[in-house]
């Protein structure tokens, strides 16, 4: 009896295990007979490439890349997915230009739907009193720029670098320095397409699905696939006025950002660094003055203090020069930075909003872009941004040669409440971006545990910090950073995205097996 039953077990478990092996065999040829435009690619290279991202340090293979043709292939390949059910392992990740920093786009085994092959969908512009553009969710921010030029009109929220897809950005926030004015690019979308994680199709703005769209902005992919967007407009200058000044005192210098941001019409974009220490190329990966400047600022000796440097921009047409020359004269000579520290040079509006290119190609040229980034980007409450400096740069950070640390302030009036992003409960808040390149293990290691103590620290004096383009390993550290949005956020999560199949990076949920 016992022989028979133990007979019967092994049987039972063969055929449980073949079934299993075949459901995950055929699982590639299911998805090869779908109808679509595009095609799914097994081959090596792509799926390497679909493993990697800018960060360059975590990896991920896939089973397959999906290059879509049309929204209708997207919704095929999730829908299809979804009715494989909870006993399939398969995600997705959509992946916009993967310059994610910890395998955000990636899905170990699973789709990635390499989304700037959905760019054949046009791109297109409407002029009048409220201008907007409708672009695919894979559409990089340069093009949209370029496209958007030819009618005299621009995006009115950035990012400091613009091959960054809408998708990619949108699930974040896009902040740039002129958020203190727009809010971050979020606050300037009108409606989006998305495809859900059951692969319905659905179009949504304030008005019409609301909640799916306020869910998707700053959701980190989770809620839903951006296919196309509205992006608001603005009338667009050609030439803009770029200014650095330095300071030693950090309350004199925040005091003056803080001012700037309230004082509406005086600039059209401010940000800030640190320079602590600084020496070598990558200092300057970020921007690069007119060469025939004088001095550059950010060359300029800090003799072991540290130096904060305020960054202003002023957009200009040639027939304006005159008077735009006098208004920043005038606003300046209400900061109190360094006299012998001005720094400012004239560039086009496209040479302004594309300068962090000009640097990727000389990095490049020198092998020095392709190296990990082991990035740190926080929110800090200006209640509490004095405390953080005067630990962080004056105690953890001992120089800023390996990559630009930039500090700015920015309103919470201006980003809406209703999207998944978190910020701190303040009224204004600065973006502290610590955007490290390592050139070699040491280094890493180097940066990777000064990043740690950074937030050590911060958690330890209880600062009320968020973290910005966040990355966790435990759903436990994610409720923690959801805080009191965890909970509608788990909801919508059961709503849009009931099985877990989208963007698997993240490390938020896992898939119901
Ligand atoms: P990916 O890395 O491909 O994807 C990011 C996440 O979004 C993934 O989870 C992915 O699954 C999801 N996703 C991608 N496309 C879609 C879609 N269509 N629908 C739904 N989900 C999608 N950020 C700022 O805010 N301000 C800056 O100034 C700034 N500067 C940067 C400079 C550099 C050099 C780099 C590398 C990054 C910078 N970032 C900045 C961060 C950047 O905004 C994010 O890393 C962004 O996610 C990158 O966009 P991507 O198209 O490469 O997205």
């Amino acid at each position: 009896n016992i022989l028979f039953i133990k007979g019967f077990m092994i049987l039972f478990l063969s055929c449980i295990t073949i079934r299993l092996n075949f459901c995950i065999s055929s699982i590639p040829f299911s998805l090869k007979t779908l109808p679509l435009e595009g095609h799914f690619s097994f081959d090596e290279l792509d799926l390497k490439n679909a493993a990697k991202d800018f960060g360059n340090r975590y990896q991920s293979h896939p089973m397959t890349v999906l290059h879509p043709k049309s929204v209708s292939d997207i919704a095929v390949t999730i829908k299809h997915i979804w009715n494989l059910g909870p006993s399939s392992h398969l995600t997705v990740a959509a992946r916009g230009h993967g310059h994610s920093l910890q395998g955000q786009a990636q899905a170990e085994e699973g789709v990635v739907i390499n989304m700037e092959s959905l760019n054949v969908e046009e791109i297109k512009v409407y002029g009048g009193e409220f201008p907007y553009v409708d672009v695919s969710g894979g559409e990089l921010w340069i093009k949209i720029l370029h496209e958007t030029l030819k009618y005299g009109l621009a995006p009115r929220s950035w990012t400091d670098y613009l091959h960054l897809t809408v998708g990619g950005t949108l699930s974040n926030a896009g902040v740039s320095g002129q958020a203190f004015r727009h809010g971050p690019q979020i606050s300037n979308v009108q409606k989006m397409e998305i495809v859900t994680g059951t692969g319905e199709v659905v179009n949504c703005s304030e008005e019409q699905n609301g909640e799916l769209f306020y869910s998707v902005l700053g959701g980190l992919g989770q809620f839903g696939i951006i296919t196309r967007a509205r992006i608001l407009l603005e009338p667009a200058p050609t030439m803009v006025k770029w200014i650095r000044v330095l300071y030693s005192d950090f309350t004199a210098f925040t005091k003056d950002q803080e001012k700037l941001i309230f004082a509406e019409k005086a600039f059209d974009y401010i940000e800030g660094f640190v320079i602590k220490n600084r020496t070598g190329l990558l200092n300057n990966w970020r921007l690069s003055f007119n060469p025939q400047d004088p001095v550059q600022a950010s060359k300029f000796k800090s003799d072991g203090r540290t130096l904060f440097c305020l960054e202003l921009a002023k957009y200009f047409n040639m027939e304006e020069t005159l008077e735009v020359n006098q208004d920043i004269q005038k606003h300046l000579s209400h900061l109190n930075f360094i006299p012998s520290t001005l720094f400012q040079t004239e560039v086009t509006y496209v040479d302004f909003l594309d300068r962090v290119h000009i640097s990727e190609v000389k990095l490049r040229s020198k092998g020095l872009w392709d190296v990990p980034h082991p990035w740190l980007n926080l929110f800090i409450p200006k209640s509490k941004i004095h405390n953080f400096a005067e630990v962080v740069f004056g105690n953890i950070v001992k120089e800023t040669s390996n990559g630009p640390v930039l500090i700015y302030p920015v309103h919470k009036s201006k980003w809406d409440k209703r999207t998944s992003v978190v910020i701190p409960d303040e009224d204004i808040f600065y973006l502290v971006g610590f955007l490290a390149s390592s050139s070699g293990p040491d280094e890493l290691e180097h940066i990777l545990s000064q990043n740690k103590r950074i937030l050590e620290y911060c958690e330890r004096a209880h600062l009320g910090v968020k973290q910005y383009l966040p990355h966790y390993t435990t759903q436990e550290e994610w409720q923690t950073h959801y805080g009191h949005k965890w909970e509608i956020f788990k909801q919508r999560k059961s709503i849009y995205d009931p099985l877990a199949i989208l963007a698997p990076g993240q490390g938020i949920f896992s898939k119901s097996i």
